[in-house]
């Protein structure tokens, strides 16, 4: 059976190792390598990394994290542990080293894009010029604007906008991520650092105008602008898919970015995608169950996870104020979550009883949760 990929990122390359033996896989990729341009902070959960490690190489482990620094509008923080430690990795690096893994078993046409598909043949425009390639099975793991997507008529995700630098910066603890909430950050989201050393991977999402959120932050934030040292080395900007889609459809599935496989509050879609592509290992070349499967084991995930997102929506800038304010009184009952598991989060609702001396806030989160 003839499964064509489409897109070297990890999406796809993980899809290609998962698919080894059990059928004859060429993976296409428009750039001249994996990995560019970047879109991408790094940072997964250790239990990602460790999965990812069956692959490839500590060439692409760049800090260790052990948790986050909350801020409220006002630069006041709240401290939040992870239940395991989480890793800043180098994509250059790391979706290299995949294509590398996937190239063992399948092969890989780079400097190759996929114009069109229609069901059983592919457009492709290779440094040959242009040319069709036939398939059994399609797997459209093209990013954020899949072709594979449009071309087969898949609804599509609702995109958010993002923004990174990376600058120098005075972190906190350069083992710690900051993120940063307030609508002079996002309209939608949060920002955040996420350190490299005497570095530090800004950003912002957004909904539109991630450009004007970024530089707020980095010019007017009260605790960011003292710390960012100039030196702006880096400039990223992407698509950020913000909700699961249909991922298949007869003989073409989806995965990674173009299936809106991205954790709905944070925007990270390593992990979710790393799942599926084991998920369409196991279940080839059953796509139905592929979709079935994933869904089972992920979609309370995303259910929640879509609930927590839809609180940036709903706070304001001194709900965030009160938030930290209380979340600092519990520091030391708060707790332990998993970074890759909205649903530990639910660990937290026996405490938000705290915050029933703020009626107003404590009833706009539980609708928000009931929603
Ligand atoms: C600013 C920013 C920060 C992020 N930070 C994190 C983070 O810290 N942690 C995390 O887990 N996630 C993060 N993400 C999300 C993460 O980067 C994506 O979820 C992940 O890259 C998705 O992988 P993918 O393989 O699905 O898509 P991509 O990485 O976009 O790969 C798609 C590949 O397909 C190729 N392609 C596209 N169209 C065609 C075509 N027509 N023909 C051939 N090839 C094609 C592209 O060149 C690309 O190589 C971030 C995203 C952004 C924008």
């Amino acid at each position: 059976m003839k499964v064509l990929v489409t897109g070297g990122g990890p999406a796809g390359s993980l899809a290609a190792i998962h698919l080894a033996g059990k059928a004859e896989v060429t993976v296409i990729e428009e750039h001249q390598s994996a990995g560019f341009p970047v879109q991408c902070a790094g940072l997964i959960s250790d239990s990602c990394f460790d999965e990812l490690r069956r692959f490839v190489s500590d060439k692409c482990l760049l800090n260790r994290i052990k948790g986050a620094f909350v801020f409220a509008p006002d630069g006041s923080f709240v401290e939040l542990k992870g239940k395991s430690g989480a890793v800043v990795v180098e994509r250059k690096i790391l979706d290299v080293e995949l294509l590398r893994k996937a190239a063992e078993n399948a092969s890989i046409r780079i400097k190759t894009r996929l114009l069109s598909c229609d069901g059983e043949k592919a457009l492709l425009r290779g440094t040959s010029g242009k040319n069709y390639l036939s398939y059994d099975v399609i797997v459209g793991a093209d990013g954020a604007a899949s072709t594979v997507a449009r071309t087969l008529s898949f609804s599509r995700p609702r995109m958010l906008s993002a923004l990174q630098v990376e600058c120098r910066f005075e972190a906190i603890d350069e083992h710690m991520v900051e993120l940063y909430f307030g609508r002079d950050y996002s309209d939608c989201f949060f920002a955040y650092a996420v350190p490299l050393g005497d570095t530090a991977r800004i950003g912002v999402v957004a909904s539109s105008e991630p450009r004007r959120y970024l530089e707020g932050l980095i010019k007017k934030h009260p605790s960011v602008s003292k710390r960012v040292k100039g030196g702006f080395v880096e400039l990223n900007a992407g698509a950020i898919p913000a909700n699961l889609v249909d991922f298949v459809k007869g003989n073409a599935a989806l995965i990674g970015d173009a299936a809106g496989m991205v954790k709905p509050y944070t925007g990270g879609g390593l992990y979710y995608l790393l799942v599926a592509a084991k998920v369409l290992g196991e279940t080839f070349p059953d796509l139905k169950a592929y979709k079935k499967r994933y869904i089972k084991k992920m979609g309370k995930e995303y259910r929640i996870g879509e609930r927590i997102a839809s609180f940036y929506s709903v706070l304001k800038d001194d709900d965030y104020i009160t938030l930290v304010k209380v979340g600092r009184s519990m520091q030391g009952i708060m707790p332990e979550l998993h970074m890759d598991r909205p649903s530990s989060l639910l660990k937290i609702m026996p405490l938000l009883g705290k915050l029933i001396t703020h009626p107003r806030l404590y009833t706009k989160i539980c609708r928000a949760l009931m929603m």
